[in-house]
C-alpha cells in the first residue's frame, strides 16, 4: 500500500512551484524541440497529488480515492493523465488569456507567456517533456526528503542529511530556476521557440478588474483551503495551490469570452523561428 500520509510529515518541499522547475528549464533552453509547458506542468504535479490525501470517503466501493502521487506507478496513474489536463489547459486557455495580465518584469519578460499556445507537439514529445518532468521531481524528492527512496540507499544520506537538503535545496534550486526564467527572458526565448517577433508589453482590455479579480479569486483559494487544517499544513498548501489553478481556468473562461476568440492565430507544428539579433536581444554581435 503507498504510504498514505507520508507527505504530510515533511511538506512538498523543495517547493512545488520555482524549486522543482529548476532541473527542466534548462533542458528546454538546451532542447527547445522539448514541450516546455509540459516539462514544467509534470514538475509539478506529483505534488498536486497532496491534495488528495485523507479525503473523505477514501475508498469508493473498495478503489482508492486518493493518489501518492511520488511511486513509479503514480507517474502513469496520476501524474500523466492529471499532466495531461494540466498542460492542455495551460497552453491553450489560462497561459494564452491571462499572460497578458501578468507584468512584463522587466527582463524577465513574463509576457511572453501568453504565446505558448502557438505551437502544437507531437504527442508522443507532450507525454515524455512530461514524464520527464514528473520523474525528476521525485528524483530530486528522495534526496531532499526524510522519507525518501535514496535515505538510507545513498551512502551518508541519512534522515538528518537529508532534512538539511530540504531547506538548502528549496532555496538553491529557486536561485537556479529564477536564472533560468531571466535567461529565457532575456534571450525571448519564448518568443523565439513560437515563431513570433518580440513585442513590448501589451495592455490587455480591463486591466485593473481582471487582475483584482484575480487576487479575489487567490484569496477565496486560500480561505477555502484553510477549512482543510485538520488534514495536515501540507495538504492546506496544495489544495490553495490547486484552487488557485482552478480559479485561474475560471478568469481565463471569462476573458476568453469577454473579449472574444476571433483574432487568435492557428497553431502550427512546432517549429522554432531563426534566432537574430532582433529575436535575441542578449545576442552579442561579430
Ligand atoms: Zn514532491
Amino acid at each position: 500500500m503507498p504510504p498514505l500520509a507520508v507527505l504530510c510529515h515533511h511538506g512538498p518541499v523543495p517547493v512545488t512551484f520555482l524549486a522543482h522547475q529548476a532541473p527542466v528549464l534548462p533542458m528546454k533552453r538546451r532542447w527547445p524541440g522539448l514541450d516546455g509547458v509540459a516539462l514544467v506542468a509534470g514538475s509539478m504535479v506529483p505534488d498536486l497529488a497532496v491534495t488528495t490525501l485523507r479525503t473523505t470517503p477514501r475508498y469508493l466501493a473498495g478503489v482508492p480515492l486518493w493518489w501518492e502521487g511520488h511511486t513509479l506507478a503514480d507517474q502513469w496513474n496520476w501524474c500523466l493523465p492529471v499532466g495531461l489536463v494540466l498542460t492542455l489547459l495551460l497552453r491553450r486557455l489560462v497561459l494564452p488569456a491571462l499572460a497578458p495580465y501578468l507584468p512584463d518584469a522587466g527582463g524577465f519578460h513574463l509576457q511572453d507567456l501568453r504565446h505558448v499556445g502557438r505551437v502544437r507537439y507531437r504527442w508522443w514529445v507532450i507525454v515524455g517533456s512530461l514524464l520527464i518532468g514528473s520523474v525528476s521531481h521525485v528524483v530530486i524528492d528522495g534526496f531532499t526528503h526524510p522519507t525518501g527512496w535514496a535515505v538510507g540507499v545513498v551512502p551518508g544520506l541519512d534522515r538528518g542529511v537529508a532534512s538539511v537538503l530540504q531547506v538548502v535545496a528549496s532555496v538553491a534550486l529557486s536561485i537556479v530556476a529564477l536564472w533560468q526564467m531571466w535567461l529565457i527572458g532575456r534571450d525571448r526565448s519564448i518568443c523565439v521557440w513560437n515563431g513570433v517577433e518580440p513585442t513590448p508589453p501589451v495592455r490587455p482590455v480591463a486591466e485593473t478588474a481582471v487582475r483584482a479579480v484575480a487576487v479575489l479569486l487567490t484569496l477565496a483559494a486560500a480561505a477555502w483551503a484553510s477549512t482543510q487544517t485538520e488534514r495536515c499544513s501540507t495538504i492546506v498548501v496544495m489544495t490553495w495551490f490547486a484552487l488557485s489553478l482552478v480559479g485561474a481556468v475560471v478568469l481565463a473562461v471569462a476573458v476568453r469570452v469577454g473579449s472574444g476568440v476571433a483574432g487568435r492565430s492557428p497553431a502550427r507544428p512546432f517549429r522554432p523561428v531563426r534566432p537574430t539579433r532582433r529575436c535575441v536581444p542578449g545576442a552579442r554581435s561579430g
